[in-house]
């Protein structure tokens, strides 16, 4: 792409700042941060003050890695308004997510929050090619979830037009975009093949009725193999976004359509370290680890070293759009799924893809932890498709691919297709431990 073609940014100062520039930003913000905790008093000052600090002020950035953190944990045993660092009057609004265990996470926002909010989410829908002049269908629910409303307020901020569809009701969303043609979608990308197909089903189709240039798809992870396909359906350039709402809401990352190969993280408002889950301590750049934000600017509730349990690699440089934010991959797993193998974290998405890129393997398959011997190994049994091509990797090929991608041997065997165990709801059980007796899979040494 050429530099003229290059989508005007929405606060290019902030978003292509020198490194040493914006570090200085972050320590002013990260200080004042801490300053506002320990005035707070609420865990995170007793925290501080109990780790010895009593000033911002003592606080380099270069500390950062060996401040407390706090978990989703402590979000729910201080529910709903035990973490406010501002008095309950300055709350204007409250999202949340359900989250996994049932208990919701609840965050409060102050009006100031909720202007850095929509700032971070025109900066993504800029940095997706929208403009002033863009019409933006927003199909993200709108509620207490933060995805409607938080890039609705983004649009608004950037001065684009926003229709605010929400999700569902997938007709009337057809007969919209027919009838109003936008240049921008923002959905779950699972919505966005869904509504790709309602569109098509009704006539419209890209370059027949659609005007679709990019797509802000979000809220669940997925895949470069699910990008091609949203692409092709609906004719777009289909952009990653990141958030939660603990963090801010959507906005905390985002892709550019320049090179669509990692998302631009906001970190003069979000500071972000990639850590092993198992022992906190920092992985290195383009190691996969989990993501940990500090909410250096946010009001209501500033987190520190927020541990997100969404797993990601980072990397630094300058992008070909000109920006110097560092980038996040795509979330490559959660850390509740993570497996030690010999000392190396493997998470089994990263053992999925590697499989699921075999044409001739079925989606069912079945990683084993053998624990028998003091070091554990790992196999893969992978069903291959009897009704479809013969398998056109051996075993030994695919050995060598996982090794190149994880990093650890990691033994392969090849099962007819029902060989894997199915749960009641018809879905493959992904991992399995072997402790000792019977083997988890009939024939496996
Ligand atoms: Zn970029």
């Amino acid at each position: 792409m050429t530099a003229e073609r290059v989508p005007a940014m929405f606060e290019p100062d902030a978003e292509t700042m020198p490194e040493e520039q914006r570090a200085a930003v972050q320590q002013k913000r990260l200080s004042g941060m801490i300053d506002r905790l320990l005035a707070a008093g609420g865990l995170q000052g007793r925290r501080l003050a109990e780790a010895g600090l009593a000033s911002g002020a003592d606080v380099a950035l270069a500390d950062l890695p060996r401040l407390p953190m706090t978990s989703k944990t402590d979000l729910w045993s201080h529910y709903p308004f035990g973490m406010l660092a501002v008095p309950l009057p300055e709350v204007v609004t409250v999202h949340g997510s359900s989250g996994t265990g049932g208990r919701p996470t609840l965050v409060a926002y102050t009006r100031g929050d909720l202007r850095l909010w929509a700032r971070m989410c025109a900066r993504a829908l800029a940095a997706a090619g929208a403009t002033a002049g863009s019409i933006v269908h927003n199909a993200y629910g709108y509620g207490l979830f933060t995805g409607g409303l938080g890039i609705h307020q983004g649009a608004i901020e950037l001065g684009a037009t926003v229709i605010p569809v929400s999700g569902g009701m997938t007709s009337r969303q057809v007969t919209l975009i027919r009838d109003l043609r936008p240049d921008i979608l923002t959905c779950t990308p699972s919505y966005a093949i869904r509504l790709g197909e309602a569109l098509a089903a009704a006539g419209l189709r890209p370059g027949e009725g659609l005007q679709l240039k990019a797509g802000i798809f979000g809220a669940e992870p997925w895949t470069d193999a699910l990008r091609a396909r949203i692409s092709e359906l609906l004719g777009l350039r289909a952009l990653d976004i990141y958030g939660l709402s603990e963090v801010i809401g959507p906005g905390v990352a985002s892709e550019c359509v320049v090179a669509a190969d990692g998302l631009h993280v906001n970190e003069d408002h979000f500071l972000v370290e990639a850590v092993d889950p198992l022992t906190g301590g920092p992985v290195p750049d383009g190691t996969a680890g989990e993501l940990v934000f500090t909410t250096v600017t946010k009001e209501a509730l500033p987190l520190l070293r927020y541990r997100t349990g969404d797993i990601a690699a980072l990397r630094r440089g300058t992008c070909a759009c000109g920006r110097t934010l560092v980038k996040m991959s795509k979330i490559t797993g959660r850390r509740d799924d993570m497996l030690v193998i010999r000392g190396v974290n493997v998470y089994p998405s990263e053992v999925e893809r590697v499989l699921l890129g075999e044409p001739a393997l079925a989606p069912d398959y079945l990683l084993v932890v053998d624990e028998r011997a003091a070091q554990s190994r790992l196999v893969a049994c992978c069903e291959y498709k009897t009704d479809g091509p013969a398998p056109v990797s051996s075993a030994a090929e695919l050995e060598s691919r996982l090794r190149e991608a994880l990093g650890i041997s990691v033994a392969v065997r090849l099962v007819p297709a029902g060989t894997v165990p199915r749960t009641e709801v018809g879905k493959a059980v992904r991992v399995a431990r072997w402790a000792g007796g019977e083997p988890p899979l009939p024939g496996l040494s």
